[in-house]
Order: C-alpha cells, then structure tokens, then sequence
C-alpha cells in the first residue's frame, strides 16, 4: 500500500522496457491504464494523509470531552451526598431501645413518631417528648 507509488513507476519503467511504441494500439492502451493507476496512487495517499490528520483530530476532542465529563459528573456527585447526610435524624427508642432513623421532616408535622421495630410511639404531639405509657 505504502509503496504504490513506486509499483506504478516501475510497471511504467517495465512497459518502455517491452519496446511496445505508445503510437501502437497496445501501447496507448498500456500508457492509459497506468496513468490512471498514477492518479488513484496519488488519491490514495492523500487519503491517508487527510485520515491521519482526522485521526488525531478526534483523539484531542475526546481527550477534551473525558476532561468535561470529569468535571460536569465528577462535581455533581460530590454535591449530592453532602446533602443526604443532614436529612436524617438519629434516635433511640425508648420502648425497645433499638437504634432508628427519621427523616427530619416528620418533626414538623402533628403526627405521632412511631417506632418501626416495635410500633410504639416515641414522641407525641399532646404533651411529653416521650410516651412511656404501656398497654
Ligand atoms: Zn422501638
């Protein structure tokens, strides 16, 4: 592939070596079909020329865009776990001592916090933080 340059000049050396004359049917033929055989070499490495050159053109842009990806994503992800942790209340039951979590939102509201392991109610609305009443 490389070196299709140099096949064409030298089928171009092998034919005046025949002693066909260009003015014969044969040789007009001969002088025509590596003609074109010159111009499709020379096509060819353009081709490879301007391939290369879009070859490394897109190497930069992905580099680029991995760089972007890094910075859109990587910052995003940071943020979003920051927030979770405030969101979150951390208490003890008093009834079944089992450690639960509360999202700090139900605070403000007037519903009674329940326990989810044991269904009793740790703080109430009317009254004292903590219930101890039994059943
Ligand atoms: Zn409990």
């Amino acid at each position: 592939m490389y070196d299709l340059n140099e096949r064409v000049s030298y089928l171009r050396g092998l034919v005046d070596g025949t002693g066909i004359k260009e003015d014969t049917d044969e040789g007009k033929l001969l002088t025509h079909i590596i003609d074109v055989l010159d111009e499709m070499a020379q096509a060819m490495s353009e081709l490879e020329t301007s391939q290369s050159e879009l070859d490394d053109y897109v190497e930069t842009i992905d580099g680029d865009l991995t760089d972007l990806e890094d910075q859109v994503f990587g910052e995003e992800s940071g943020g979003e776990e920051k927030e979770e942790d405030s969101h979150y209340i951390e208490v003890e039951c008093p009834h079944c001592h089992e450690t639960v979590y509360f999202d700090e939102g139900i605070f403000d509201g007037e519903d009674d916090i329940v326990c989810p392991n044991c269904n009793k109610t740790i703080y109430s609305e009317d009254g004292n933080d903590i219930e101890s009443h039994s059943d």
